[in-house]
């Protein structure tokens, strides 16, 4: 069976983001998240600035496998600049999304971190896909309970 468009499209944005990763590295102002997939090996460390609700600033280095850097590049292109709120939501559309699921709007909402619906196909690799997306998600929580909610963050936390 021949690749179809957005197969190819696929592995070429794999290709591309994992050789060359976008907001590569770490950011000054930022204590980075760390996070793993121990059923592959991957590593991530998140730096992430929040400023007025947005994304300022995003950063990531660490080992991984070529769909976990690249998804956590794409990530990072996908994210800056918006609310935390959208955010959110975006991250669990794209859970949602590699689990095979439907998502309305999704390449409106995602952009071209939806060219990884194709993870779907490969049940192994999902939580390499998602491993920058739960990242993103304990750094904004860490973040808020820095700023606005203290102890009270850390205490829910701890009761999971
Ligand atoms: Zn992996």
């Amino acid at each position: 069976m021949a690749l179809s468009r957005l197969d190819n499209l696929y592995r070429q944005m794999i290709l591309d983001h994992s050789a060359h990763p976008h907001h590569h590295g770490t950011l000054e102002n930022a204590t980075p998240i760390e996070m793993n997939n121990p059923t592959c090996g991957d590593v991530i460390h998140l730096s992430l600035l929040i400023e007025e609700g947005k994304i300022k600033d995003i950063a990531f280095d660490g080992s991984g496998c070529s769909i976990s850097t690249a998804s956590a590049s794409m990530m990072t292109d996908v994210v800056i600049g918006k609310e935390i709120e959208i955010v959110l939501e975006m991250a669990d559309s794209f859970s949602k999304m590699v689990q095979g699921e439907t998502v309305e709007n999704i390449e409106e909402l995602l952009g071209d971190a939806s060219l990884l619906s194709g993870v779907a196909k490969f049940p192994a690799r999902i939580k390499c896909s998602t491993l920058a997306w739960k990242a993103l998600e304990k750094a904004i929580a860490a973040g808020e309970s820095q700023t606005s909610q203290g102890n009270l963050a850390k205490h829910e936390e701890g009761e999971l």
